[in-house]
């Protein structure tokens, strides 16, 4: 029987090269969209109703969202105070990797899943390393490191072949101003 992973899909042009990543380690992945940093809510809606399209597309598993976007952003902001003015990759951004990583693992727990994961990695934006020693706090979490043997590359392909839509900042209202 195909092992069971749940996948923190931070949008949609990552989920692509990574589920098949995934799949092809002989993954059934089970796709979760939790990403309650990304503003304004207009931004937040459009990447969530690319992440569906994307999966009814593939047949992939796709979890419906299940959270209140203006509660849960609040809660985000709450969550990094204080780090509003770090620059992208920094403090804040560790806060928020934290942040997100937490509710997946809350979430493999609530399916009785044994293994989570995240998108995450396949960014050149992002420190793999830094959500690496994140997510190993947490039990059932898998580390792959999606941008090796060009990952991302292969998911700008995917991206383009499926005519995704790619944002053009990282995700938080603070991004925007970097
Ligand atoms: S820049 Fe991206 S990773 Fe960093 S806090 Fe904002 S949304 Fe999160």
């Amino acid at each position: 029987m195909q092992e069971k992973i749940l996948l923190l899909v931070c949008c949609a042009p990552c989920a692509t090269a990574s589920i098949k990543r995934l799949e092809e380690q002989g993954y059934e992945v089970i796709n979760y969209f939790y990403n309650p940093n990304i503003f304004p809510n207009e931004e937040h809606d459009r990447r969530y109703a690319e992440f569906q399209r994307l999966c009814a597309e593939k047949s992939y598993v796709a979890l419906d969202m299940d959270y209140e976007y203006q509660k849960e952003h609040r809660k985000w902001l709450a969550f990094i105070k204080g780090l509003e003015n770090e620059p992208e990759h920094g403090r804040r951004c560790v806060k928020c990797f934290e942040f997100r990583l937490k509710r997946v693992w809350e979430k493999m727990k609530e399916l009785e899943l044994k293994a989570f994961t995240s998108t995450l990695t396949i960014s050149p934006h992002k420190d793999s390393e830094i959500i690496h020693s994140i997510g190993r706090g947490f039990t059932g979490f898998k580390f792959f490191d999606f941008k090796k043997k060009a990952g991302f590359e292969e998911s700008v392909r995917m991206s383009k072949e499926l005519g995704l839509y790619r944002q053009r900042y990282c995700g938080c209202e603070f991004s925007m101003r970097d």
